[in-house]
């Protein structure tokens, strides 16, 4: 046997074929992804600087401006998942030593706290128990200083902010987006993002985002340059055909697989119709909740109108241990639910039927799960 100049061999599993199992995606994301939008990711990469895929990116750019309801024309998708859209929010409207309010009831405002804190803001934080609600005037009266960007992980109503001080309003909906109304531009909403993998149903990857003219004034007319290269807005805005300039530079190689599919799912988001898509999340969740109900399970938001259509948070019923009951669905029924994050942790379990797997049919196998795990995991007597 001849000598071989590498030593470290080919390792044992790269030798056998991928094994990808089949399983029913209803946690809080990624989503089952429809055929129409698997077989988008799969058409053959073309250059990402090629005219065409300009065209496919304004597409995208399109399609994001209608389902955030806006006219912005700094409007892009992020390559990276809804964390590159927090990173890129934060990143460029923000320099070190301005002050940042993050509203937290959850993970997402804490995440984000930390995101600013890290780039060296001057990071306030109001807290709310985990699904506490933030009133408008809550929201509102507390802004005093130079900047503050919010983050409302689950927004749920359509009301509009009115800032009387120099403050920037970041609103997050990646796990609402296409379930959940947002009209960005009447809502004075000054920065939105949200992910692929949700309602939208695309792969894991891209996320988009969007800053209106407010919030382009912060940032294009800062005095020190955002920590990030790869989400520097100033080259990301050129990377997008959203600057003015002639040409589109290389920037960086963006995921152009993840941008087909991206361009898919917000193309069928468009032909079923935002309105219709609402009211079709709205009906698939009530009839979900229902059906908990019925079983005698708790819903964690008491009020149905606080409620996000696209996750429910389900109290963890009463001396059930919630990782035994997730393992049990997972391998009984190929269904992944998941448990709470963060300060949610042990509170709750998550259910997501999102987009593509937002059905009724759906729903009727979730509550068929969830009764076969209380019937077969053990209860405790304490
Ligand atoms: N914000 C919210 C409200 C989310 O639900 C998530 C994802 N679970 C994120 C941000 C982060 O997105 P990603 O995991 O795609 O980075």
């Amino acid at each position: 046997r001849a000598m071989s100049s590498v030593t470290i061999p080919p390792p044992e599993c790269m030798l056998r074929p991928l094994e990808v199992p089949f399983r029913y995606l209803f946690g809080p994301g990624p989503s089952n992804v429809p055929p129409r939008i698997l077989a988008a990711g799969g058409r053959a990469i073309i250059g990402h600087l090629h005219p065409e895929m300009y065209e496919i990116m304004n597409d995208i750019k399109k399609g994001i401006q209608y389902a955030f309801q806006t006219q912005n024309n700094m409007t892009i998708a992020m390559s990276g998942s809804g964390h590159a859209a927090m990173e890129c929010a934060i990143f460029n409207t923000v320099e070190p030593g301005e002050s940042v309010l993050v509203a937290v009831n959850g993970i997402w405002g804490e995440r984000v706290a930390e995101i600013a804190e890290r780039m060296g803001a001057n990071v306030h934080i109001m807290v709310k128990a985990p699904g506490g609600i933030f009133s408008n005037e809550e929201i509102e009266k507390v802004f005093v200083l130079y900047l503050h960007c919010i983050s409302l992980s689950s927004h749920n109503d359509d009301s509009s902010f009115k800032f009387k001080h120099n403050t920037l309003f970041l609103v997050d909906t990646v796990a609402s987006l296409g379930a959940s109304p947002i009209f960005m531009d009447q809502q004075n909403i000054d920065i939105l993002y949200t992910g692929s993998q949700k309602a939208l149903n695309a792969p894991p990857g891209t996320a988009p985002i969007s800053f209106n003219e407010r919030a382009c004034q912060k940032m294009f007319n800062r005095k020190t340059k955002p920590v990030s290269y790869l989400f520097d807005m100033a080259h990301l805005s050129n990377y997008w055909g959203n600057d003015g300039q002639p040409a589109r530079l290389y920037h960086h190689t963006g995921p152009v697989s993840g941008f087909f599919s991206l361009r898919e799912s917000l193309a069928i988001l468009a032909e079923k119709g935002l309105e219709e898509s609402w009211r079709h999340h709205r009906e698939v969740a009530g009839y979900l909740w229902k059906g908990l109900e019925d079983m005698g399970i708790k819903l964690f938001i008491q009020n149905k109108d606080l409620r996000l259509p696209s996750v429910t948070t389900i109290v963890i019923p009463e001396g059930y241990n919630w990782r035994e009951m997730l393992q049990y669905m997972m391998k009984h029924h190929n269904m992944e639910m998941t448990g709470g994050l963060g300060p949610s942790t042990g509170m709750v379990m998550r259910v997501g039927l999102m987009g593509y797997n937002c059905q009724k049919t759906n729903a009727d196998m979730v509550l068929a799960a969830l009764a076969d795990a209380l019937k077969n995991c053990k209860k405790s007597k304490a």
